[in-house]
């Protein structure tokens, strides 16, 4: 599809944007908000006419591309349908993707609790790991995100944090596994993964374990840097949480639904935690959606007790026909096939070839299509092109790669000194390689950074 340009609705669009609508995370008079006219596939455009392959996949949740049209007439059809029903009730749509998200994931994780999208889903597993333990610690890893609502802002280890942070929520912190700026001064994957479960251990003896409930983790680390952890690592908190009685909770709402080329992160390890939050691909954000898959045991915890907890749009009919015909179109389409290929034949080895030219790269790692490239003004003392949550004049030369790679064509999620390339599950062998071309552009700029 060829966009026509439209400047005068562009900048109509723009202004009532800037007259009203109060965006998340910014100084409100200091942002510039791109006017979209509309999305296909793995691209988007404004109405200039500028087209962008979006190797940010929106917020990391566009996992089957823009109007997917069977997705798209799935909403429509269940719009003629039923377009809201009350959480109470037994809906078609609602039990049909209960069933099949609990058919993807691992292990007895057979019930769903829907909630609208990842935090509220935080918030839920954490609930239940408390109810179900009588305990109130929650122990999170430092370098995470687990989204802006109360308690789930207080788990996440990012500045993000901060201006929340009322040091009341329970929360407990650790350092997780990440060999490339190893908190434990490890050398080699297998040294990293056995001091980051010493760690790990140490911490809740100091904290006393009785006292911890759950121990939460993203599956693989997103915004804080796609760390893949080392083998082994989960099996180790797997351990530690069964010895002491705390429930283990894997946050997929990045990871899961394809991105890492299996349909959740935690196929990758062979590990099976008490709860999995999923948000993001489980409908690629089509209609906002999330939800906790529970484990057979801390379900029966409510099975003659009831869940103190509950929203609204809990299962909404409309999100849960786009999850069913999402995850429809993922199987027919072979579409978390695709991210494992494009991640082990044409991401990962273009990266680590943009690598091998460009001295400000200073570290490519990821899996599927979930891929971070970390930027250095040095490689060998690894010192961030730009200093750790810089603003302004200080994060002058991520600025300066994110301008390039737009003027080549390329939306790129950057996050401190790095880039994540993080595009659609389904995206096409071509759209990489062009994506791979405005990256080896955009990383020549940060080059003159560097060194
Ligand atoms: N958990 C993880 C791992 C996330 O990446 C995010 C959002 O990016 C969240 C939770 C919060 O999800 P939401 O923004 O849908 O509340």
């Amino acid at each position: 599809m060829t966009p026509q340009p439209d400047p005068a609705t562009g900048a109509a669009v723009k202004a009532a944007d800037r007259a009203h609508v109060f965006h998340s995370w910014s100084a409100q008079a200091l942002i510039d908000p791109l006017a979209v006219a509309g999305a296909e596939g793995s691209y988007f455009w404004d109405y200039e006419g500028n087209r962008y392959l979006d190797f940010a996949s929106g917020l990391v949740f566009t996992n089957i591309g823009y109007q997917h049209p069977k997705v798209v007439a799935a909403i429509q059809e269940q719009a003629g349908k039923l377009a809201t029903f009350a959480p109470a009730f037994a809906i078609e749509a609602r039990s049909e993707a209960a069933r099949l998200i609990a058919e993807r994931t691992p292990g007895d994780l057979d019930k769903i609790f829907f909630t609208n999208g990842g935090a509220e889903a935080v918030e839920n597993a954490v609930r239940m790991a408390r109810i179900h333990t009588g305990r109130t610690k929650v122990m999170s890893a430092y370098r995470s995100y687990h989204g802006a609502t109360n308690t789930a802002i207080n788990l996440t280890g990012d500045p993000r944090r901060w201006a929340s942070d009322s040091a009341s929520a329970g929360v407990v912190h650790f350092w997780s596994p990440f060999l490339y700026r190893s908190p434990f001064y490890a050398e080699t994957e297998e040294q990293e993964c056995q001091r980051a479960l010493q760690h790990l251990e140490d911490t809740i003896a100091f904290e006393g374990p009785q006292t911890i409930a759950a121990i939460i983790m993203e599956a693989v680390p997103g915004t804080a840097g796609i760390m893949v952890p080392p083998a082994g690592y989960f099996a180790g908190v797997r351990e530690i949480c069964d010895r002491y009685g705390i429930v283990f909770i894997l946050d997929e709402v990045m990871a899961g639904f394809g991105r890492t080329g299996t349909w959740f992160a935690a196929d990758l390890f062979g590990v099976v935690p008490d709860l999995i939050t999923f948000a993001k691909g489980v409908n690629s954000g089509y209609v906002p959606l999330g939800g906790v898959a529970i484990s057979g045991e801390i379900a029966a915890t409510f099975d003659h007790k009831p869940f103190p907890g509950g929203l609204t749009y809990s299962g909404h009919p409309l999100a849960c026909a786009a999850a069913v015909a999402t995850l429809t179109v993922m199987a027919e389409e072979k579409i978390v096939e695709n991210a494992a290929h494009i991640g082990e034949h044409v991401l990962g080895p273009g990266l680590r070839a943009l690598a091998e030219r460009h001295p400000s790269v200073g570290d490519v790692r990821g899996t599927g299509v979930f891929w971070a490239v970390e930027l250095v003004k040095d490689r060998e003392t690894r010192e961030p092109l730009v200093p750790y949550n810089a603003s302004g004049e200080a994060a002058k030369p991520m600025g300066a790669f994110a301008a390039a790679a737009k003027k080549s064509g390329l939306w790129p999620l950057v996050a401190m000194n790095r880039t994540h390339a993080v595009p659609p599950c389904n995206v096409s062998e071509a759209e990489v390689k062009e994506g791979l071309a405005a990256l080896d552009t955009a990383l020549s700029v940060a080059d003159e950074y560097a060194g």
